[in-house]
């Protein structure tokens, strides 16, 4: 067999490393900003389908059926996000006369609005969240008492969903939420329900067959989120009550056999951490990014079982024969700033070291590009251990090793986490991290704190290189000879704003044990350590030019205005000759699923428009320049 994954990142190499164990041939598609991909070299063979500027390659079915037909796959595996809950491609795929490796497309039909979805659950005998969708919605809202939660029927990864506190803000709020999603899902259908308060987030993980057999594999909890997506994520969830954890069994199993449901999928519930009611929340009739939680506790593979089932063949096991065994946690690691709103960020892994002893699902390698077209999930760190409280120490343990930069991630947030009070007691909830102020984030180390430890880091390697090579200590060393030469005194180091640190000799003894540092460096020009679970990168330049004057762009400048990180152009509403105030967005760029418009600094005048709409910019990059009318103060944030 030969399978072609509709996908790509860390979920196409989760799903490569199963077909290859089972001996099946697999096929990678990819489009333009994956080409040095990790998973596009890990397939026996791959096809490009398509091109780089405001990258929909994933998306597009056409193309991706055709490089199934081109090298002669037999079966598809979607993944999760893109196609993945796709019918029309579902379908697709089944009439080119390929295995679909997901569900009955009914299934995901039937699951793939919220209102119809509930409407089942409800059949199936499984509560839902008191709310309407249709009628008059306003009166349905006062109704249920306020706060209410609005939310796309079409939803998926968080979008779509707010909060709406009385009932003065209600149709301001809904019109708000329609227009999100049919801008996000074509469908601005919506559903208002109570919302809880004290929500906590678990899931059932379901697997049926074509012979009729559903069984479950037990409960995750995520209730680690921010902005209504996970974070981290455990099974089984913890801190619950037996009959609550087996009525979610049961109504998940319920609800799956209900639909006729014959692949692995998972069966959303909030858990109100109030009164301990349960309701349902939604159903993903897909592999799940956290699946690997569920892997570690029960020995199963479910890459495996979804193939198994797709291609027609009994699960092989019953429910009887699911055991559970310790506890397993699952970190995503994101590339973005969570002490700037958790905004992604676009950027190069230069040093990336991974802690033994853990499953570390990735997209990256050392010398990968995350680029600014995808979301930002990285990788998976996933730790296993015995019972909960020594899998959370495991995981700040991991945490306390991993390095990986200069891109932006949340690792140093994410070790916070680990040791934070309600999540070491079982009782987070989806709302806690969105309601941290940012004294609370536990802040990242400054530079000025990490540089005395990265240039004991960077001494200490050098040293190791030198030791290893013992015939001709400077022969492998090539340019670190006289770069060390010069360190004996101090070791000069530039942060990733462009300072400058010098960190004497004197000064190094010591603050590597002190920091609990770890450095990582494929050449001598950079240096990385690990504070407190942040990875902390400098440069290390050459001497003789680290004085020069660096070129800096001043994005915030009153007659420019530059790209922030990398970004995707998505829109530029200004022509030449146009005058704006302060204020006005003169760009509006794309970068990992989110929108971020630009706005003038001062009024002026457009003189230059140096993008458009598709193209791929760089960080600092130049976009729009004016001539300057008169200086203003920038306009008041508030
Ligand atoms: P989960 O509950 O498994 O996290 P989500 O609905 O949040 O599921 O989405 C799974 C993944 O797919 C996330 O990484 C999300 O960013 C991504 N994703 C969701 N929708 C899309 C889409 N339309 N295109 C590309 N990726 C998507
Ligand atoms: P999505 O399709 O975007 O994943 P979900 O319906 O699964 O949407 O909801 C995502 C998250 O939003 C949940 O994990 C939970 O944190 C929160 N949420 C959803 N409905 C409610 C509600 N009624 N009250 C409080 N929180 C909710
Ligand atoms: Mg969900």
């Amino acid at each position: 067999m030969k399978l072609l994954v509709a996908n790509r990142a860390e979920i196409a190499s989760r799903v490569f490393a199963t077909a290859r164990r089972l001996g099946w041939r697999t096929v990678a598609v990819w489009a333009e900003p994956d080409r040095e991909a990790p998973f596009v070299a890990e397939a026996d063979e791959s096809c490009c389908i398509g091109p780089a500027a405001l990258d929909r390659s994933y998306l597009n079915a056409d193309a991706i059926l055709a490089a199934a037909h081109e090298t002669g796959a037999d079966a598809v595996h979607p993944g999760y996000g893109f196609l993945s809950e796709n019918t029309a491609f579902a379908q697709a795929v089944i009439e080119a006369g390929l295995v679909w490796i997901g569900p009955h497309p009914e299934a995901i039909a039937q699951m793939g609005a919220k209102i119809e979805a509930r409407a089942l659950a409800e059949a199936a005998g499984v509560p839902t969240i008191p709310g309407a969708s249709g009628g008059d919605l306003a009166a349905a809202a006062d109704q249920i008492g306020f706060p209410v939660l609005v939310k796309a029927s079409a939803g998926g990864g968080g979008k779509g969903i707010r909060i709406v506190h009385s009932a003065g803000d209600f149709d301001a709020a809904l019109g708000e939420a329609r227009t999100e999603a049919l801008r996000s899902f074509g469908d601005d259908r919506v559903i208002v329900e109570r919302y809880i308060s004290r929500p906590r987030h678990v899931e059932v993980q379901v697997v049926g067959d074509r012979h009729g057999s559903v069984i479950h594999l037990g409960t995750r909890d995520c209730s680690s989120q921010r902005r209504y997506q996970k974070l981290i994520e455990e099974a089984p969830a913890p801190n619950l009550p037996a009959a609550i954890r087996d009525g979610l069994h049961e109504a998940a199993v319920a609800l799956a056999r209900h639909i006729g449901y014959d692949n692995a999928g998972t069966v959303e519930f909030i858990v109100d951490a109030a009164s301990g009611e349960f309701f349902f929340l939604e159903m993903n009739t897909r592999l799940q990014v956290e699946h690997p939680v569920t892997e570690a506790i029960t020995g199963l593979d479910l890459v495996e079982l979804q193939l198994r089932a797709a291609t027609g063949q009994p699960l092989g096991l019953s429910q009887a024969d699911v055991a559970f065994t310790g506890h397993s946690i699952e970190a995503r690691i994101n590339a973005e700033d969570p002490y700037d709103g958790f905004s992604p960020r676009a950027g190069p892994v230069r040093h990336l070291s991974v802690p033994d002893g853990v499953r570390w699902d990735a997209s990256v390698a050392e010398g990968s590009e995350v680029t600014p077209y995808y979301d930002p999930l990285i990788a998976k760190l996933i730790v296993t251990r015995p019972d909960r409280a020594s899998a959370l120490d495991a995981l700040r343990d991991a945490l306390d090793e991993l390095v990986v930069g200069p891109v932006p991630a949340n690792a140093g947030f994410l070790r916070w986490l680990t040791d934070m009070p309600a999540l070491r007691s079982g009782e987070m909830t989806t709302n806690v991290i969105d309601a941290l102020g940012p004294a609370e984030m536990g802040e990242p180390p400054s530079s000025d704190d990490a540089a005395p430890a990265a240039a004991a880091a960077w001494m200490a390697r050098l040293r190791s290189r030198r030791t290893a090579e013992t015939a001709s200590p400077w022969s492998a060393l090539g340019s670190f000879r006289l770069t060390e030469h010069r360190a004996e005194a101090a070791v000069l180091l530039r942060d990733s704003a462009g300072e400058l640190h010098e960190v004497a000799a004197g000064a190094l003894n010591g603050a590597g044990t002190e920091a609990l540092a770890t450095a990582s460096s494929a050449d001598a020009s950079s240096v990385a350590v690990n504070i407190a679970g942040h990875t902390v990168t400098f440069e290390v330049p050459d001497r003789s030019d680290a004085w020069a004057p660096t070129a800096t762009d001043d994005t915030g400048s009153v007659d420019a205005v530059a790209a922030p990180f990398p970004a995707v152009v998505v829109e530029v509403p200004v022509v030449i000759g146009d005058v704006v105030a302060a204020g006005d967005v003169v760009v509006v760029v794309e970068a990992m699923k989110m929108l971020h418009s630009l706005a003038a600094h001062g009024a002026g005048t457009v003189a230059e428009v140096r993008c458009s709409t598709g193209d791929a910019v760089e960080a600092n990059q130049l976009l729009v320049t004016f001539e300057q009318h008169e200086r203003e103060l920038p306009a008041d944030p508030s």
